[in-house]
Order: C-alpha cells, then structure tokens, then sequence
C-alpha cells in the first residue's frame, strides 16, 4: 500500500530528501516545483517505508487506503500525476524525475569560518527557515525579533484556524525558540541599532497590504483588505471586529486566502469550536447574518488563483454554487481544461442579484466579473460589477479585497513601489543587509516556497562573510559574553 499527499501539503519538500526511492515528485530541482499546488507520491515506486509521513511538517501523509472522506480522493490525485507519463522520455526534459539527482554538496564553508551575529527580524516561515539555515548550518548566533508578543508570523495570523495542521509546522519552527544560539526578543520594533549590533540583518516582514484595486468607492467604510478579516479572525492584536449584519459579502480575488474567509464566513459556527479561531470571532460567528459570500473572479475558472485543495475542500462542504451568467463558464468547466473541470458537478444558476440571498449559507463563485465600482454613499451597499450583458450591481454590505498583497516599505531599506518589495539580488539588499520571503521575491508561493528562497538568503549573507565583505564586530553586550568570532578585516 502506497503513501499518499494529502490537502495539507506545504511543499517544503522536506519529505522528497528523506524518500529512499526518490518516488516524490515535483522536487525543489525539477521544473514545475515552483507552480505545483503540492507535492505527490507515485504509487508505483513506493514502497510504503513512512519515512515521508515522520517527516512532513504539516501531517499531510497517510497510507493511501486509511485515506477517508474529503482526503479519499487524494489516493486518485497522487495517482493521476504520473499517470500517463512516459518517465524516461521525460527523464530527457527533466533529468531528474525518477532518476537519483546528481549528488548536491551542500555549503562548505572555510574551517576558520567566524560565527556570526545575525538578526532576523519577522517569526513567520521566510524568517524560522532563515533562522533554521543558520542554527543548523552554521555557528551563527541568532537574534530573533518580531514586533508583535507572538511569534508565528503568517502561520499564526494568517493560516486559516481550521487549517490545523497547516498550522502545526509552527511547531516546527518553534523548536528553535528555545536554541541555545538563539535569542528570541518579542514585541520589539526593528530599529537602526540592529544593523549596528549585529554582523548581518535578515528582513523577512512579508507583505500584508492589499493591492489596491483602483476602483471608485474602494476606500469606503465596509470595504476590508484581506489581512483585516484575516487577522479578525485569528486574533491579530492590530485586527478590529468585523461587521457581520449584512447578508451578503463580496470577495474579490479567488486565491486561497479568498477561499479561506468565504469558507470561515458560511462555516457552521459551530464546527470551529475548538480550532484556533479567536474567541471574539467565534461569537460574531454565531450572530453572524451573512448567508451568502460572492467570490468575484476577473478572469475565468480556467485561471482561478486557488489551489485545488483549497477548491476541493470549499466544494467538499456542500454548499458552493457557481453563477453561471456568462456562456464561457460551462463551456471552460465542461471542456478540457483541468483546473475550471475541479468545478464539474458543483450547481450551476444565473445568480438574480435583487433577490437577497436564498436560506442557509453559501458561497457563489462569480467568473469572468470584474468590479467596475463600490458603491454607498457613507458606507458600502453593494459592488458594480461586469457582466456579458452589461454590469450588474451585485447589493453587499461588506466587500473583502482579497486581489493579492503587497509589501509595506521597510525603514532605512530600499523600496520599489511597482512591485512592493525590497530590490535585492538573491536576498542581498547590500553587504550585511538582507531580505528573505514575500518582502524579497513578492507575494507569491505558498509556506514551503520560502525554504529555499530563505536559503538563498542566507547563502548569499555566507557568501558576503566569506568574502570579508560584513562589518565583523564584537558585541560582548548582546550575549554579555565575547562571541567566539575571529576577526576578518
Ligand atoms: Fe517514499 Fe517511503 Fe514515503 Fe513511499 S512511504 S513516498 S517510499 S518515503
């Protein structure tokens, strides 16, 4: 009985290297890993060891016949990633699948390799796999910081709290909190003296801000960036309450993130009892008035941003309709496109948008709609959005503007506002400065992404180490002892 990957799948890879036949697939080195939703099993090679479920970080491997209920299809999905595929004509456009990759020496750094003082300001993946980089690989001694007083950055305020074991690779990270090499400071602003106490300075800050939409009325009261209901929800100290009297929301953007809070906005109240889910959310929950939430999706389902786990799971529940006011839907969904065919069997109905929203609760996907305008006058009453015969005002009380995010400008960093990150080449901003994350690359790829971007981070801070090219200082005051360091001038 094979193994399979399940939902939860971050994509870290940290199962492909401990595979003893090489049978997980896409790896870090083969080209579709950077796209892949997740990673997959092949049935035919395994050889049922486990040394993949020890090893995953989010619980997301299971023998492939206890797989029960929503997870029962994942059998089939491992499956039908190599189904089909011809491996050795493959071999020749991807040397690496099913072959043993050539053997990879990882960094060698100089016998007299001074340890470092780094800090790495942000807790959330980019930052603990920077700081995991460092610990293991290296003498380094770390500092910690985060401005809030938890740690868990994205992982504890932005994995959705019905996602568990999603959020148990925090678990992971947080074995390094107590690192006799590493100093954890919570609640601290990262301030200038960070660059001066310290040898090198990792900024791995993410990127909360919504990306602006750009249309009339976006900036009206009950109009909420993603971050806000997402943080409302998992307990941010910055998030305030989100309003939940009206009966209709409208989502814009159909990634995860917008999955996720139409999913936690319908969800019976009572089946996240006992998540992590904040206390105060879960009360507005059970009063909550919203029946219906609008996903609102520019381009067709053939280029929805979500993942199939993440729509598996949404239409799992029962209750997800599509609006089927333009012809292209059913054709894109009944025609050969895979991702728009994960919509095949689900309800299709031209949504009358002057009705309120039937009885019960439910989630509306609504292609090939982009909006044109918020509207109200002193607060949000509705969105205009497009339509093949028009536009169609579509009456809500909240809108969420979950179209992507982007990164804040960084104090005493370089900022490129075209692209909300950091400039930098492979994470260095320059000598002793450095970003890793969504703050580096943009706000893309999912928690396991940013294991080798972090990688890279650090990879270029030894490099500049190496090569002489940081400030070495000794800073008994830090530690309040003489790090070990030998002097480079
Ligand atoms: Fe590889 Fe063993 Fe996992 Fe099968 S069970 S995928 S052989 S690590």
């Amino acid at each position: 009985m094979a193994f399979a990957i399940t939902q939860t799948c971050c994509a870290d890879a940290s199962c492909v290297s401990v595979c003893p036949v090489n049978c997980i697939h896409p790896t870090p080195d083969e080209p579709d890993f950077g796209t892949t939703d997740m990673l997959y099993v092949d049935p035919a090679t395994c050889i049922d060891c486990g040394a993949c479920a020890d090893a995953c970080p989010v619980d997301a491997i299971f023998p492939a016949g206890d797989l029960t209920g929503p997870l029962k299809v994942y059998e089939e999905i491992n499956a039908e990633y190599y189904a089909g595929r011809d491996i050795l004509a493959e071999a020749t456009v991807a040397p690496n699948f099913h072959r043993w990759s050539p053997p990879e020496f990882g960094r060698v750094l100089p016998s007299d390799f001074a340890a470092l003082d780094v800090a790495v300001v942000g807790t959330g993946p980019a930052g603990m796999y920077a700081v995991e980089d460092l610990l293991l690989h290296t003498g380094s001694r770390v500092t910690l910081i985060d401005r809030l007083a938890t740690a868990g950055g994205l992982i504890r305020y932005g994995v959705a709290p019905d996602h568990p074991s999603t959020k148990k690779i925090g678990e992971t990270f947080a074995r390094f909190h107590d690192h006799p090499r590493l100093r954890l400071r919570l609640g601290v602003e990262a301030g200038p003296e960070l660059a001066a106490r310290h040898d090198a300075v990792i900024y791995a800050v993410g990127a909360t801000e919504a990306r602006r939409l750009g249309v009339p009325g976006e900036d009206l009261p009950g109009s909420l960036p993603a971050a806000a209901v997402v943080g409302w929800y998992n307990g941010h100290p910055d998030a305030a309450p989100v309003d939940l009297s009206a009966e209709r929301v409208v989502v814009v953007g159909t990634g995860n993130v917008a999955l996720d809070i139409a999913r936690i906005l319908t969800a019976d109240p009572g089946s996240l009892a006992g998540t992590s889910l904040a206390p105060a959310a879960l009360a507005r929950l059970r009063s909550s008035k919203v029946r219906e939430v609008v996903v609102l999706a520019r381009r067709g389902p053939e280029d929805a941003a979500y993942t199939r786990p993440e729509l598996l799971e949404l239409a799992a529940r029962g209750n997800l309709v599509v609006d089927a006011h333009d012809p292209r839907i059913g054709a894109a969904i009944d025609g050969g496109d895979e991702k728009a065919a994960l919509l095949r069997g689900l309800p299709r109905e031209v949504v009358e948008w002057s009705a309120p929203p039937p009885d019960g609760r439910r989630v509306v996907l609504r292609f090939h709609s982009s909006p044109v305008a918020f509207t109200g006058d002193t607060e949000i009453r509705g969105v205009r959005a497009t339509g093949p015969a028009g536009e169609v005002e579509i009456p809500a009380g909240r809108v969420v503007r979950a179209a992507g995010f982007r990164g804040a400008p960084v104090p005493g960093l370089p900022f490129d506002p075209g692209t909300g990150t950091v400039p930098n080449t492979a994470g260095r901003v320059e000598p002793g400065t450095y970003v890793a994350g969504w703050i580096k690359r943009g706000p893309s790829g999912g928690i396991g992404a940013n294991k080798a971007c972090a990688r890279e981070t650090v990879g270029s801070l030894l490099e500049d180490a190496i090569a002489g090219r940081l400030r070495i200082r000794r800073r008994a005051r830090i530690f309040g002892r003489a790090p070990a360091v030998r002097q480079r001038s």
